[in-house]
């Protein structure tokens, strides 16, 4: 199975001036490179997918960080799940910790995204994670269970191959703090035990489960590799070519 590795670019490259030094700053940086065995997944601004589409830089996937559950009408300030398809996006972040906490998404709307996207042909990467108030008091995996359960209710297992999930403890994402070994893989196993009870052993072993929080050059091999992740979500590091391809080469040289 590849690896996936998404880059989560948030609301940063302010300007199309800025967007095209990243993108002339990425091209540069993937020649002669070999890349195997990966898909490397970038997110970037609504505002930018165009611009990022029009690159055609070789072996960058458009995903974007988030969408709207209809596919048109009197949504003011939404974006639909038809128009990130029309421009380009094969992938689309949803539930992510910031969504949650600054714009109070819910479990129920995450689950009617995550139904949309897929009957509209975008595969979700699903965002679950305790905070650090919930991991002190020894909620981390009953979090995580619901968090995965109420975003998968009625999501057909036949679309399971198109499903990601992505753990991301909050109290790792841009702290540079990341789980032990054993807390990661308590999460993959949780989930992945929850992915039979839904979807069937057969279908549950296609969906991905990535890690996501302070991922970088120094924590990849800790955090994915040596734990046999199917790939990793990035968030500060892909916005640093350099570094976001340091990231590449250390998971596709395994
Ligand atoms: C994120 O917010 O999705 C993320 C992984 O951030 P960071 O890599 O900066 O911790």
């Amino acid at each position: 199975m590849n690896k996936l590795i998404v880059g989560n670019l948030k609301m940063n490259i302010l300007s199309q001036t800025e967007r095209e030094r990243y993108l002339n700053s990425l091209q540069k940086e993937l020649v002669g490179k070999k890349i195997n065995n990966c898909e490397i997944i970038l997110c970037p601004p609504f505002v930018h997918l165009e611009g990022f589409r029009k690159a055609k830089i070789k072996k960058i996937i458009l995903g974007a960080q988030n969408m709207f559950w209809e596919t048109k009408g009197s949504f003011t300030g939404e974006v639909s799940p038809t128009m990130l398809k029309d421009f380009g996006c094969e992938y689309v972040i949803l539930g992510h910790s910031e969504r949650r906490r600054y714009f109070c998404e819910r479990d129920e709307e995450i689950n009617l995204k995550i139904i949309s996207a897929l009957k509209n042909n975008l595969k979700p990467i699903l965002c679950v994670g305790e905070s650090k108030q919930e991991k002190e008091d020894n909620q981390t995996l009953s979090v995580i269970s619901q968090q995965v359960k109420s975003a998968l209710e009625k999501v057909s297992r036949t679309k399971a191959e198109n499903l990601v999930i992505a753990y991301e403890p909050i109290w790792s994402v841009g702290t540079d703090e990341v789980p032990k070994e054993n807390e990661i893989m308590e999460a993959r196993v949780l989930i992945f035990k929850i992915l039979i009870g839904l979807f069937g052993v057969k279908y549950a072993e296609k969906v991905k489960i990535i890690y996501g929080g302070s991922v970088s050059a120094f924590t990849v091999k800790q955090v994915c590799l040596d734990l046999g992740m199917d790939g990793v979500l990035v968030g500060r590091e892909s916005l640093t070519p350099y570094e976001f391809i340091k990231i590449i080469k250390i998971i596709s040289e395994k």
